[in-house]
């Protein structure tokens, strides 16, 4: 049976990117004579019928925005078994067939339900945490990644002239992929992440200490959301050092603002290739990043990947940071 309506729906936490999909694939589905739907407010709208249909124009002006036009949830209720048999029979009512569903890890568990009651799914990486196993690179990471970097980079210059070390959260739930690279970008003199247990002499007085002797005066330390340590840290730091220190959280910044080139073409291409993928019959999929090119995984086989760390970027950021 050909493909007549595809759906789309953005899941989870938001991401910047995320409309770069979303146009993309309204409009590539267009160009194949596919009719596009917009679901509203993730798995919610699905079971509350928010459900619209989409035309050329309703993605105008939206590839430079950060957030989702689609709004996005979090919809607990879509854990109950009815609740995902609703869904599926609301897909079925509005002729829906296929999905494609634009979130994170929970989001695509959700997909696997949908798929698992015989709806035809197709899922895009997005989340700004770049913590999805089976893919190197999610949509909206690389824009946090420089919405942190250019936030830290005015920290350093307050840091700098007070002489202060700056104790910095950023987000990234419980990985430390976000605060490895920005660490690297803005030069931190420590950085901990939940994927390596620190030890607070050897991995950030040790460091504070010899970097200073090597003449710094200001220091950075980056610390992942996941640890929930930042005050503790810079508590601890001024307490053994003396040198005056201050702690941020960065929050919800990282998750806004208009997305880099880098997200807005890779969101551009995930979602013409979802379309491509469902346009052919190919479902319960998702579209992951490998050495730069797209590929897509089955939604179980993505579910079992394990979450590896490039713990060689890490060593590198320590060997540079003196
Ligand atoms: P993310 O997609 O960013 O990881 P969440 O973990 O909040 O965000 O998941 C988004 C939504 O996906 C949830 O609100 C829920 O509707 C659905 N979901 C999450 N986990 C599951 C699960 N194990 N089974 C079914 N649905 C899930």
């Amino acid at each position: 049976m050909p493909t007549k309506t595809i759906a789309i729906l953005t899941s989870g936490g938001d991401a910047p990117g995320m409309n770069a999909a979303i146009r993309a694939i309204v409009r590539s589905a267009i160009t194949k004579g596919i009719t596009p739907l917009g679901i509203k407010h993730g798995y919610s709208g699905l079971l509350n019928y928010d459900i619209w249909e989409m035309t050329i124009r309703t993605v105008s002006d939206i590839i430079e925005r950060g957030g989702t036009i689609l709004y996005t949830a979090r919809t607990p209720k879509f854990f109950n078994e009815d609740d995902i048999q609703k869904a599926a029979e609301n897909c079925r009512k509005s002729k829906i067939d296929g999905i494609i569903i634009i979130g994170g890890d929970g989001s695509i568990r959700g997909a696997d339900c949908l798929a698992q009651h015989g709806i035809k799914c197709v899922c895009l990486p997005g989340t700004i945490d770049n913590d999805i196993a089976c893919s190197e690179r999610s949509i909206g990471f690389d824009t946090a990644i420089n919405t942190a970097t250019s936030m830290i980079d005015k920290i350093r210059d307050t840091a700098q002239s007070h002489e202060r070390c700056s104790v910095v959260e950023v987000m990234g739930r419980k990985s430390g992929n976000i605060a490895v690279k920005t660490g690297i970008a803005v030069g931190a003199t420590a950085i901990l992440i939940p994927e390596y247990k620190f030890n607070f002499e050897k991995d950030i007085l040790e460091r504070i200490n010899f970097t200073q002797k090597m003449g710094k005066k200001h220091f950075i330390i980056i610390v992942a959301e996941g640890l929930n340590i930042v005050d503790e840290i810079m508590e601890k730091i001024t307490k053994t050092t003396g040198i005056d220190s201050r702690a941020t959280i960065l929050g919800h910044v990282q998750r806004g603002g208009s997305p880099t080139a880098f997200d807005r073409v890779m969101a551009s291409e995930m979602g013409c290739y979802a379309v491509e993928l469902l346009s052919h019959g190919i479902s319960n999929k998702v579209v992951a990043v490998k050495n730069n090119k797209l590929f897509a995984i089955g939604i179980s086989d993505a579910l079992k990947a394990k979450k590896s760390f490039d713990f060689r970027l890490y060593e590198r950021a320590l060997e540079i940071s003196i």
